[in-house]
């Protein structure tokens, strides 16, 4: 294994022999670069303008500050690893590879044409951290408001259209205002940030959670008809029942109410977050802690 250093890339390779290569067109590189901002998209392209100077049979990008995973292709014995990163700020990591040994002569290509692909990444990073303080919650991680209501009229139109079911589920902390009487904000902060955590680990990875107002959250929940929800819901609402908050000396416990309500044919987005709303609202009434759905 190999490590050094170039101008704005880290680099570390395994061994590679000589073999001849094209020259490279960084100007066509860079130009189709600026097409996109999506990260997949990107290393899609420059392993495609690449390929013919330096042959190889799958990539692989991960970004674990974006829970990001890409890869593509049939991956060979042989490979180089890329660390990316302009100063501090790291940018992911960049595997090509192939069933034979990349040659010195390809590895110092591709080293100046990791050069097209950084500003690119830079920039696409930038872009995915400004959306994503415009849509995260910081307190909670999880969606805010704004991005439920974009989110929630795109899933219910694809739903309708595609003739798929969609289920929403309103959660609404029982007696929180006790925890922030009884044990102060911060408490409650930690409170709220750890409920969001017990209702994500419940949750398949293509469920949304999302803060809805103080001490309420929305679970979106696509193909995923009334009775699916409401199983889900129950699987929530235990979870949260089951877990102890420590703080300082307390061991603090919190229940949870939740309505579910599934998509109707005629549902408009008031009535369909109604019917899930009043079943919270019911759950409420019907003494905390419990799952009601909307039938
Ligand atoms: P119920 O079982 O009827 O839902 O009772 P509740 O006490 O949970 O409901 P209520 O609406 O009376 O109180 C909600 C509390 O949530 C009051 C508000 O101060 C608190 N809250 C809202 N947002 C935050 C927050 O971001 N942090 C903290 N610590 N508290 C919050
Ligand atoms: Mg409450
Ligand atoms: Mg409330």
């Amino acid at each position: 294994m190999v490590k050094k250093t170039v101008n704005l890339a880290i680099v570390s390779n395994n061994t590679f022999e000589a073999s001849k290569a094209a020259s490279p067109n960084p100007y066509d590189i860079s130009s189709a670069l600026q097409t996109t901002l999506d990260f997949s998209e990107l290393i899609a392209i420059f392993s495609g303008k690449i390929k013919a100077m330096i042959p190889h049979s799958a990539f692989a990008y991960t970004h674990p500050g974006f829970g990001l995973e890409v890869k593509s292709g049939i991956a060979g014995k042989y490979a180089c690893s890329y660390t990316l990163k302009i100063g501090q700020q790291p940018l992911g990591k960049l595997k090509l590879m192939r069933s034979h040994r990349f040659s010195d002569i390809e590895i110092k290509l591709l080293e100046t044409l990791l050069g097209c692909l950084i500003y690119p990444l830079k920039n696409a990073m930038l872009f995915h951290q400004a959306l994503k303080m415009a849509y995260i919650d910081p307190l909670t991680q999880t969606h805010n408001r704004t991005s439920f209501n974009d989110m929630i009229s795109r899933e219910m139109k694809l739903a309708m259209r595609n003739a798929k079911n969609l289920a929403i589920i309103f959660l609404d902390i029982d007696h929180f205002k006790a925890i922030n009487d009884n044990y102060g904000h911060h408490c409650g902060d930690l409170m709220l940030a750890s409920v969001a955590a017990w209702i994500k680990n419940s949750l398949r990875s293509s469920d949304i959670v999302f803060r809805y107002g103080g001490e309420e959250f929305v679970i979106l929940l696509s193909n995923t008809d009334l009775a699916g929800a409401e199983l889900l819901a129950e699987k929530i609402r235990a979870a949260i029942e089951r877990h102890i908050l420590a703080y300082g000396m307390n061991a603090i416990k919190v229940t949870a109410s939740l309505g579910v309500s599934a998509l109707l044919g005629n549902d408009t987005l008031a009535s369909f977050i109604k019917r899930a709303d009043d079943a919270l609202y019911k759950a409420k009434n019907n003494g905390r802690n419990r799952v009601i759905s909307a039938r």
